[in-house]
């Protein structure tokens, strides 16, 4: 049995993690997955019922669960409540308990969506990457960090940029594992040239390269060479591994070549553990939408991509991965589109669906592609 926890949290998170659940059930009724999802509250809601945003209850929970497929957190009903207490605190206290220190962001560029890109079609078709950002070292945690007022009473701003062999050789060793589960291509990206950190970043990357995954292609870019590489050919790359700076901004500009909010899934994991086994969230990278939510309008798209993800990397169903993502794929082509990404000429051939209709039809379409799949298995 896969035991995983449901997080579905505030504003949308409950409509799109309902369509997720859909899915995961579809899998179960059609193939050996056995998936057992279980419910936990987070965020705002887990602060009005038990006034925390996350309690022990589920932090144990999700403790022992094999994965957690989390919706979003926050809204403006929490705006006044103390920074410790938000509901943002308790996804932060989550990825900090665990020790999530990989976060995996892809960015794919479906057909059907080509056009919500800012880039030419040309340039990002076909469009696959996956962004491995180290999460939990690097500058935003290093110390010594602050402001002082010097003698002359101006003011100087201190954060440090630091890695230890151990964050590095960890994060690095996720991104060429999942490289041998995609086209076996590294990009290692840092700032060598000017830093120690990145010198160290690229030394150690290179060792455990040489040492244990030779079959996966290894290459270095410096980060502001890896900005420009992937607005001019996107498609060079496969696998990108990065520190916690240059990975927030280089997988914010890679998520903006697809184009649309939600669509994007997301995944953070930690260390192995002896039995094989890592703790791993999955989450679309949009937040909980208050604008839109509870009018069943939302994408649950990124979301249900996020299951997606799940298969692939906690439970290795590759197989059932690919008909999930293929099942999207052929919905879009169809001309199915949740307001989102319904073209602003209103798209001659896309029907508009609601957040529930679209899990509904995505459903439909596993049906319809189950045997196309096995005959060709
Ligand atoms: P947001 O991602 O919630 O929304 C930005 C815009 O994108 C909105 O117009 C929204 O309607 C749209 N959008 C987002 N997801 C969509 C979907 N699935 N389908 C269709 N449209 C979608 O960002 P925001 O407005 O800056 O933040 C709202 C709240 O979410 C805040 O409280 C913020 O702190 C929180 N937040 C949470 C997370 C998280 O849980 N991981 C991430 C980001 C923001």
């Amino acid at each position: 049995m896969r035991n995983i926890v449901l997080l579905p949290g505030d504003g949308l998170g409950p409509e799109v993690v309902g369509e997720a659940a859909k899915v995961i059930g579809w899998f179960n009724d059609n193939f050996d997955t056995k998936i057992k999802p279980e419910q936990g509250d987070i965020g705002g809601g887990s602060y009005d019922k038990h006034g925390t945003p996350l309690s022990d209850e589920t932090l144990d929970k999700c403790r022992k669960a094999d994965a957690i497929l989390l919706g979003a957190v926050g809204g403006p009903k929490w705006d006044k409540v103390d920074y410790k207490l938000r509901p943002e605190a308790g996804l932060l206290k989550l990825r900090k308990e665990l020790d999530l220190f990989a976060n995996l962001r892809p960015a794919k560029v479906f057909d059907a969506l080509i056009d919500a890109s800012t880039l030419k079609p040309e340039v990002v078709k076909g469009l696959d990457i996956l962004i491995v950002r180290e999460l939990t070292g690097g500058v935003y945690f290093g110390e010594p960090r602050g402001i002082e007022t010097l003698p002359d009473g101006t003011r100087k701003g201190v954060n440090t940029q630091v890695y230890t062999t151990a964050e590095i050789i960890r994060v690095a060793r996720v991104a060429f594992e999942l490289a041998r589960k995609r086209n076996k291509k590294v990009t290692s990206c840092e700032k060598a040239n000017v830093m120690e950190s990145g010198k160290l970043w690229r030394e150690e990357v290179t060792a455990l390269h040489d040492k244990e995954y030779k079959d996966v292609e290894l290459s270095h870019m410096y980060a502001d060479n890896c900005a420009m590489q992937l607005l001019r050919n996107p498609s060079q790359f496969d696998v990108i591994v990065t520190d916690n700076l240059f990975g927030d901004i280089l997988s914010d500009e890679a998520s903006m070549l697809t184009g649309s909010l939600g669509m994007l899934p997301s995944a953070s994991l930690g260390a192995e553990k002896a039995d094989g086994k890592r703790a791993a969230v999955y989450e679309p990278i949009h937040g909980s939408a208050p604008d839109i939510a509870g009018k069943n309008i939302a994408n649950p798209l990124a979301t249900i991509l996020s299951v997606a993800m799940m298969l692939r990397y906690s439970f290795n169903l590759f197989k059932e991965a690919d008909l999930l993502e293929a099942a999207v794929e052929s919905v879009l082509a169809k001309g199915y589109r949740t307001a989102d990404i319904m073209p602003t000429d209103g798209g001659k051939g896309c029907q508009k669906l609601s957040t529930s209709s679209m899990g509904e039809t995505l459903v439909k379409e596993l049906d319809a592609l189950k045997p196309k799949m096995a005959a060709r298995a």
